[in-house]
């Protein structure tokens, strides 16, 4: 098999998850990121177990267990101390577990493992690519770099650059809309009054949400355990979320009515001297495509999918992505060439069912917690307690959380994403005599 050099635009999560991937089937990478340093700032996430399974399947699991948070489950509390959400990884698979994670540690991980490919590796920071063309066997990046226009060509390119992408192909976009709700978030030490084992969200109705995640350590201070806190918020009120004492004190009290123990938490945090919580805003787009490869271009990640964090999803997302990518490379490698049409047969054969089934529930779900109809939140408190009494539905919902559901009724199976054969890969052995890619 020959050579590839790809160029990679984005370095999220499923930028160099699939740099990873690319790297250790012996391609040659070129990464754009269009700032100049990876600090990636931004909320604790959970990784599920489809999310994991790819950790495993990129060797970067046991590290990522060092600094991340251990997470059993996730529990949805009502104002009146009734759990509307219970759902916890073992009843999807006896070994499932997700791990809660600091957005900088989950970079560290990732940006760790692909320095092990540093000849195959070329990082373009500050470098903002702003046009993507398809040419006669390459693709041209238009681009700059310290306010200097430049444009490169590749074999092939993968559009990583995350849900605000003005990249992907306009023909291929079928939704591209912000949400009306969005969320502040600030990371704080580890919340010592809830399970530090479970992530817990708090509801009223469908106006108060608030989430607060196990996120683990950041590698600069390991020993730090940190928690995140989410609280829900029309896009327009992001800005002015508790800009004084007053607006401080009317918070406290909407969350001491409800969930007084976590009130009691807040305050201390609101009024300490060491730690004053930083609040950031977070604001979500859904973004559907109807194909996301086609020739020598492909798009992964929030580009190709953005969806409401509701279920979770995102960056397993991207790294299911990632993997489906590398394996569906492998496949369409013939005679020393790589047939480009059944690639993306075999990508979107991986990756369509899935999605779609991860957008439609997002879609249909994220209103019954982010929405004005106050109505719709008595539904959902009316009709899940209900749910979860059914064997079935219990375990069907922890599938859906662990990531791995591909449609109603069919999943992914954890092991055969994670399984990675050190001889699979015939480039890697050979790499010496590689021939270039033409
Ligand atoms: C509040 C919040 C909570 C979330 N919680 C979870 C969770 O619990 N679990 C979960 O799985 N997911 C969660 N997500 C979603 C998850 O964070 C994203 O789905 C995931 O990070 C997407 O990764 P990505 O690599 O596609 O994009 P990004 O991480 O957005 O990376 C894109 C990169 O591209 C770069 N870039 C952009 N434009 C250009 C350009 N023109 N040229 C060069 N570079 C460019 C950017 O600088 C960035 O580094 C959450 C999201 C939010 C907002």
């Amino acid at each position: 098999m020959k050579r590839v050099h790809f160029a990679i635009i984005g370095a999220g999560t499923a930028g160099l998850a699939t740099a990873i991937l690319l790297a250790r089937q012996g391609h040659q990478i070129t990464i754009f990121e269009q700032v100049n340093e990876l600090c990636p700032v931004g909320a604790g996430l959970l990784l599920q177990p489809a999310g994991l399974a790819v950790f495993e399947h990129l060797g970067v699991l046991d590290h990522t267990l060092k600094l991340g948070a251990k997470v059993t489950g996730l529990e949805g509390q009502l104002a009146d101390k009734r759990l509307l959400v219970n759902s916890h990884y073992h009843q999807a698979g006896s070994n499932f577990y997700g791990i809660g994670i600091h957005r900088a540690t989950l970079c560290h991980v990732l940006t760790e493992k692909l320095a092990e490919y540093a000849n195959q590796i070329t990082w373009c920071m500050g470098h903002s690519i702003d046009q993507v063309e398809e040419r006669h066997n390459e693709v041209r990046l238009t681009g700059s770099y310290q306010q200097q226009n430049f444009d490169t060509c590749f074999d092939a390119v993968l559009i990583a650059n995350g849900a605000r992408s003005q990249l992907r192909p306009k023909a291929w976009v079928k939704v591209d809309q912000a949400y009306p709700w969005g969320a502040a978030w600030s990371i704080v030490p580890e919340c010592t009054v809830l399970d530090p084992k479970i992530l817990h969200q708090f509801y009223d109705r469908s106006k108060i949400m608030m989430g607060v995640l196990p996120t683990g350590a950041i590698p600069s201070a390991p020993q730090q355990r940190l928690s995140s806190v989410f609280w829900s918020l029309p896009t327009s009120q992001l800005s002015t979320f508790l800009q004084d004492e007053q607006a401080k004190q009317h918070w406290l009290k909407q969350v001491s009515l409800r969930w007084p123990n976590v009130a009691d938490w807040l305050e201390q945090l609101l009024w300490s001297e060491q730690h004053q919580p930083q609040w950031l805003s977070a604001q979500y787009r859904d973004v559907v495509m109807s194909q996301y490869g086609q020739g020598r271009i492909g798009v992964i990640g929030d580009a190709a999918h953005a969806m409401s964090p509701q279920l979770g999803q995102g960056a397993n997302m991207a790294l299911l992505d990632a993997w489906a990518f590398s394996q569906s490379l492998q496949t369409a490698q013939k005679n020393q060439q790589i047939d480009w049409t059944i690639l993306w047969q075999q990508y979107h054969q991986h990756r369509r069912s899935s999605t779609q089934f991860y957008q439609f529930l997002s879609r249909l779900l994220t209103p019954l917690y982010q929405s004005d109809h106050w109505w719709v939140g008595g539904l959902r408190d009316l009709v899940f307690p209900w749910l979860y009494q059914i064997p079935y539905f219990r375990k069907e919902m922890a599938i859906t959380i662990s990531g791995l559901k591909t449609g109603m009724f069919q999943q992914m199976s954890y092991q055969q994403i994670a399984a990675y054969q050190h001889n699979q890969n015939v480039l890697i052995e050979n790499n010496q005599s590689l021939p270039e890619y033409d």
